[in-house]
């Protein structure tokens, strides 16, 4: 069976075709700079050459057509018909606190995704229009939305609740949702099965550090905690959102400034960070190359992600007083032996060694930590688009 797999985002749509008797990766490709001049599709077919196309897309449902045009083209495609395709699974943001799992969608899951446009106001219109823009393509066609909400759907009301009057949260769900949902379960689960732990007991904290940051804590793959918030803006230091600040942080650079909270926010999410610290990038191998030419700054926006990674680390075992397995995943998280090893070297009072020849792993699963280590420590490279083929199939 052949899964198709849409990632939409405001202005871009990412797919995979996966076949799914052995999970193998049939096509990927990426839509860029839908609704702006200069749209692209990059189609990749397994085995054959990258292929190109510059063509206007003024919305997802024009990129829609053309995925399946790449798909099905006799020399660059990697199918004869779309009728081949079974079903498609699409990664939505936001299902507010409706759902708690992939569903199979119907009118009304259409309607929840736009009562929560407010709330993912980015990613829910574009994720809407991919989903209808494949009910039209390919009538009859299951579309299956798995929510990057719903992995912290599990956490109980003293971790999602803030504390400010319960008004806000019962009139406008004000609360704390959780994003990378769909990482953040498949690689604790993944976890689970690698470190060989009690699939139902078994205490995980997935560190998530790419671009984007985040991380939990699972207890038997259910969420327990996790750092993102009512937007992705709350927790960690990211590439470029500032992760927690005290709120009175936003008042004072309103005032300061003259500028809106609006404006605030926006610096708050695209310009902070460590690209904000240390004034150089976005991007941890620019920021790491200026800290060895003995920036200060870039030293510091490092030392600072290190930090509060620990932070959490150590927040996240007390709530649940305990912990078997730390996996590390995303571009930072697969990738970067430094930032691994910083952070671990905050964790010597839980028992946690690290091996270090281990830990020179990139983009593998490797358990890193030595065989005395109190904590299982492992590197597990996340893969939604497979997270969410497997959803996918699961429901049709
Ligand atoms: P992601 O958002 O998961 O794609 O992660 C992007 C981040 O991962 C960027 O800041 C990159 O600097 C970082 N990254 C990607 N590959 C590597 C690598 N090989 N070594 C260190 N960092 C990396």
């Amino acid at each position: 069976m052949k899964i198709l797999v849409l990632n939409c985002g405001s202005s871009s749509l990412k797919y995979q075709l996966i076949d799914m008797d052995n999970e193998a990766v049939l096509a990927k490709g990426l839509c860029e700079r839908i609704g702006i001049e200069g749209s692209k599709l990059t189609h990749k077919p397994e085995g054959k050459d990258k292929y190109e196309v510059e063509s206007p897309m003024p919305d997802h449902k024009v990129a829609v057509q053309m995925v399946m045009d790449a798909l099905v083209d006799p020399v660059h495609g990697v199918i004869a018909d779309t009728k081949e395709i079974s079903a498609v699974g699409h990664r939505v943001l936001h299902a507010g606190q409706v759902y708690s799992d992939s569903i199979v969608v119907n009118e009304d899951v259409k309607r929840v995704i736009r009562e929560c446009f407010d709330l993912g106001p980015l990613h829910n219109p574009a994720n809407l229009i991919g989903i209808e823009a494949c009910e039209a393509a390919m009538p009859g066609v299951p579309n299956v939305a798995v929510f990057d909400t719903a992995f912290g759907q599990g956490m109980e009301e003293k971790a999602y609740m803030y504390a400010i009057p319960r008004e806000y949260y019962e009139k406008y769900g004000i609360r704390r949702y959780g994003f990378h949902g769909t990482s953040h379960s498949f690689v604790s689960k993944e976890a689970l099965k690698f470190g060989e732990l009690d699939p139902k007991a078994g205490k995980v904290i997935v560190c998530h550090l790419g671009n984007g940051a985040s991380i939990s804590a699972s207890i038997g793959g259910k969420c327990v905690d996790t750092s993102m918030g009512l937007t992705p803006l709350e927790g960690l230091i990211m590439g470029t959102r500032s992760g927690d600040v005290d709120p009175a942080v936003i008042q004072s650079i309103c005032n300061k400034e003259g500028k809106t909270v609006n404006e605030v926010l926006d610096i708050l999410n695209k310009k902070s960070g460590i690209l904000g610290m240390s004034g150089i990038s976005s991007d941890f191998r620019d920021v790491q190359k200026a800290q060895g030419e003995g920036d200060h700054n870039a030293h510091v926006a490092i030392e600072a992600f290190i930090y509060r990674v620990a932070k959490y680390i150590g927040a996240y075992v007390a709530a649940m007083n305990g912990v078997d397995a730390i996996a590390f995943t995303a571009g930072v998280g697969e990738n970067d032996k430094p930032i691994r090893g910083a952070v671990c070297s905050y964790l010597g009072y839980l028992g946690v060694e690290i091996d270090d020849e281990k830990n020179k792993v990139r983009g593998e699963r490797t358990m890193i930590s030595t065989p005395a280590s109190k904590v299982k420590v492992m590197v597990i490279p996340t893969n939604e688009e497979l997270a969410i083929a497997r959803e996918t199939l699961a429901l049709v």
